[in-house]
C-alpha cells in the first residue's frame, strides 16, 4: 500500500461518518437540513475555479496590493434559492444585486456554492468583506511582556491589554455606544472581545498583539487586517442545495490558498474575528467551525500528495456514495459501505478497497 492509500486507510479507521440536523441561517428564511459528513473528510474533486474578475473601474475593486496573512471565511447569510455562487459573482461584477438592481457595495475574492467557485477580486488586492475598514493594515505591537508558556489576556482599569496579569504597552479600545444622541464610553472588559480572540504572536523574547478596534455595530473588540490583509471567501447557503458540500468545497479552496500564500491553519479566521458579526453563521450556530478546520487540515495533507504527482480517484461500490465522496443518505441500519481508492503516479496505478461501517 503506498503512502496515499495508507493515509486513507488511517482516515477510514479513525474518522466517523456522522449525521447532524443543522439549521441553515439567512435573512430570507431559516431552514433545517440533514448534514451527512461524507465518506472521508476529503472531497474527491478538483477545484474548478471560474475566473470572473471585476473590471478595474469597478467601485468594489480597490486595486491596492497588500500582503495576505489571513483567509477569511464567510457565508452569504442569504438563503434565497436563486442566490447561487454565480448570482453573487455577477452581483460583485455588476456592482448591483442582479435580481433587484439595487446597488451592491461590497466584494470578496471568491464565492463558493453547489454551482461552482467564482473568483472575483485578485487574491493580492484589498476587497470589502470583513467590516474592519481599509485604513488599517495588519500590524503587530511589542507588548513589552516577556514570552512564557501561559497566555491569559486581560484589560487593565486604565484600558491597556494585560498578559498573565502584567500590563502591556498596547492600549485596548474603549467601549462606545450612542444612546438617545448621547455617547456612552467605558473601559472594555474581556467579555467585550469577539469570541475568536485577538491576534497574538511571539518571538524569542516578547508577546506581540495585533491592531484592534471597537466595532460599534456588533459591540465587540475586533481585529484589523480583514479587508486589507486577508483573502475573503463567501460560502453559499441557499435553499435547495447541499450546504455542507459548499463548505467542503470551501475547505478545499482554503487549503489551496494556505499553500499558495504560505499560511497555516491558525491563519484561517471567521468574519466574526474582524467585526464581531455572527458570520459564517451556519458553521457557528451548528458548532461546525472546528470540524471545518479539520477538513482543511485533511485537504492540506492530501494536497501534498497531489503536488508530488499523485492523481487520486474514488470508485464507489454503493448506491449511497457519490464519486466525490458525498453520501446521499445513510442506510437504516449499520452497514458496510464499500469503496476503492485508486492512485496514479508516473503511470503506476495502485488501488485499495475499503469498507466503512456507517
Ligand atoms: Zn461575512
Amino acid at each position: 500500500m503506498n503512502k496515499v492509500l495508507e493515509y486513507f486507510n488511517k482516515l477510514n479507521n479513525t474518522e466517523e461518518v456522522f449525521k447532524k440536523e443543522i439549521v441553515v441561517c439567512g435573512w430570507q428564511k431559516i431552514f433545517k437540513q440533514t448534514m451527512i459528513s461524507s465518506i472521508t473528510p476529503y472531497l474527491f474533486e478538483s477545484l474548478d475555479i471560474k475566473e470572473h474578475i471585476a473590471k478595474e473601474k469597478n467601485e468594489n475593486r480597490d486595486l491596492r496590493i497588500k500582503p495576505k496573512v489571513y483567509i477569511t471565511v464567510h457565508d452569504t447569510g442569504d438563503t434565497g434559492a436563486k442566490h447561487t455562487a454565480k448570482f453573487w459573482s455577477d452581483t460583485v461584477y455588476k456592482e448591483m444585486w442582479v435580481d433587484t438592481k439595487e446597488p451592491y457595495k461590497a466584494s470578496f475574492q471568491y464565492v463558493v456554492g453547489n454551482d461552482g467557485i467564482y473568483h472575483n477580486i485578485p487574491d493580492n488586492e484589498v476587497a470589502y468583506h470583513a467590516g474592519d475598514t481599509t485604513q488599517y493594515d495588519y500590524t503587530l505591537y511589542n507588548t513589552g511582556v516577556k514570552v512564557s508558556d501561559k497566555f491569559e489576556l486581560g484589560i487593565s482599569e486604565d484600558s491597556f491589554y494585560t498578559i498573565n496579569g502584567e500590563k502591556t504597552t498596547v492600549p485596548a479600545p474603549m467601549f462606545e455606544k450612542e444612546v438617545d444622541g448621547k455617547v456612552i464610553k467605558r473601559v472594555c472588559t474581556v467579555d467585550d472581545i469577539n469570541d475568536q480572540g485577538i491576534c497574538m504572536a511571539v518571538d524569542d523574547e516578547y508577546f506581540y498583539l495585533g491592531e484592534t478596534y471597537f466595532n460599534k455595530t456588533y459591540e465587540k473588540i475586533a481585529n484589523r487586517g480583514g479587508n486589507n490583509n486577508s483573502i475573503g471567501i463567501e460560502t453559499c447557503v441557499n435553499e435547495g442545495t447541499n450546504v455542507w458540500l459548499s463548505f467542503m468545497r470551501c475547505a478545499k479552496l482554503v487549503a489551496k490558498l494556505l499553500d499558495e500564500n504560505d499560511l497555516e491553519i491558525y491563519d484561517i479566521k471567521q468574519h466574526h474575528f474582524f467585526s464581531g458579526k455572527n458570520c459564517p453563521q451556519t458553521l457557528r450556530v451548528n458548532n461546525l467551525w472546528e470540524y471545518f478546520l479539520h477538513l482543511v487540515e485533511v485537504e492540506k495533507d492530501i494536497l501534498e500528495f497531489v503536488k508530488e504527482g499523485y492523481q487520486i480517484k474514488l470508485i464507489p461500490h454503493s448506491e449511497y456514495l457519490e464519486p466525490n465522496g458525498v453520501l446521499t443518505k445513510l442506510p437504516k441500519c449499520v452497514k458496510g459501505i464499500e469503496y476503492t481508492i485508486e492512485t496514479t503516479k508516473d503511470d503506476v496505478v495502485e488501488s485499495y478497497k475499503y469498507v466503512k461501517l456507517v
